[in-house]
């Protein structure tokens, strides 16, 4: 049975955050100031186990997920992720995709893909290591993510997408040299505007570098002109090169909304279900199916909580909303 909600939207995308770990510490995600070694990370008795998140992807695809992406924290420092993928990769009509760091994906990424993973998304927020280092805080080169890429392709995890976080006074110089470098490799690399998603980042409105800007700093270099989304809801705005040189896409969360077509639910790695990047609160599923309900009950459940859904926080953002409590990006995957 497919769903809609109270604004009538479908639920067809499913993001399943598979650890609150990371081994970056990405300033406007993970500010090394508040995840630091005394940080209560989940136990792991608490994290929901392979066995019960394919228990769980198959009830959200029998209420009409279509595509799952697996996310974080970042979800190759989980053990075998690999094994996971394969137990999802059995569940016919399905697009699976995992965001990652890709500072671990040059070694699984054979794995990965024979378990049945279809493509990836790389995060990378700039190619020179200076500026790289200053939004991971980790002291990871851009060559090793570079390498990563590769290998996915190589093993065909395509096609590649790439997604860079701009935020004002740190990467912006990176934008060209970016959009130059994946041109050429034939990457889609995606522009994501500095969210105030969590409490811990010290958003500000002044940090974020518009879509419109980045669309404009490009095309004074190699002009671009929109093209159709591929499907409806889709996040990325799509710009293609007018001289044929491939695409980009620029994902508008903060100045342009798209709430209205949003057809996405999360899964936090403790096994809460959130209906909104920017929720306060989750739906526990982990305590429904530790004590013993049955898949009918649990999908009676998602059903309920999807049908009164009628979030829009990116459409309602102003300056009342930016200090109130959200779940940290790193719980609940972006
Ligand atoms: N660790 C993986 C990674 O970085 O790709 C997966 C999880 S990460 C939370 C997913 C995506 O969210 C990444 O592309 C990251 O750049 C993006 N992201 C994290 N914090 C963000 C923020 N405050 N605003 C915009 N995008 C953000
Ligand atoms: Fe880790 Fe990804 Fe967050 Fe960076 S954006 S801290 S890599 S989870
Ligand atoms: Fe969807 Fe919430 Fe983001 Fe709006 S703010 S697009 S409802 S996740």
């Amino acid at each position: 049975m497919n769903l809609t909600d109270a604004l009538n939207r479908p639920l067809r995308d499913l993001r399943i955050s598979v650890t609150d770990r990371c081994n970056f510490r990405c300033v406007y995600c993970m500010p090394r100031e508040i995840f630091g070694s005394d940080y209560p990370y989940l136990p792991h008795s608490e994290v929901l186990t392979f066995e019960e998140i394919a228990r769980l992807a198959r009830i959200f695809v029998g209420h009409g997920v279509r595509k799952i992406r697996l996310t974080g924290g970042e979800p190759l420092v989980r053990k075998d992720a690999h094994l996971l993928v394969k137990m999802l990769a059995e569940i016919p009509g399905l697009d699976l995709t995992l965001t990652t760091n890709g500072a671990l994906l040059a070694r699984q990424a054979q794995a990965l893909k024979d378990a049945g993973l279809k493509r990836v998304t790389v995060s990378l927020d700039s190619l020179d290591d200076e500026t790289f280092k200053a939004l991971n805080d980790a002291d990871f080169p851009v060559a090793k993510v570079l390498e990563g890429m590769d290998t996915a392709a190589l093993v065909g995890l395509e096609p590649i997408k790439v997604n860079m976080v701009v935020k004002r006074g740190v990467n912006e110089s990176s934008i060209l040299p970016m959009a130059r470098f994946f041109r050429e490799k034939g990457y889609i690399l995606r522009f994501i505007e500095y969210m105030d998603v969590g409490h811990t980042n010290g958003w500000r409105m002044d940090d974020v570098v518009s879509s419109a800007e980045i669309v404009k700093i490009i095309s004074a270099e190699m002009p671009l002109e929109p093209i159709d989304p591929n499907y409806r809801g889709e996040v990325a705005e799509r710009w293609r090169y007018t001289d044929g040189g491939g695409e980009i896409g620029v994902i508008s969360s903060v100045t342009h909304a798209f709430c209205r077509d949003c057809n996405r639910a999360r899964i936090s790695a403790e096994g809460k279900l959130y209906t909104c990047l920017f929720a306060v609160n989750g739906h526990d599923l982990k305590s429904l199916i530790r004590n013993g309900a049955s898949d009918e009950e649990i999908s009676q459940l998602i059903a309920r909580i999807w049908g009164k859904r009628d979030d829009r926080y990116s459409e309602l953002r102003s300056e009342n909303t930016i200090d109130l409590p959200k779940v940290e990006m790193s719980h609940i995957g972006g």
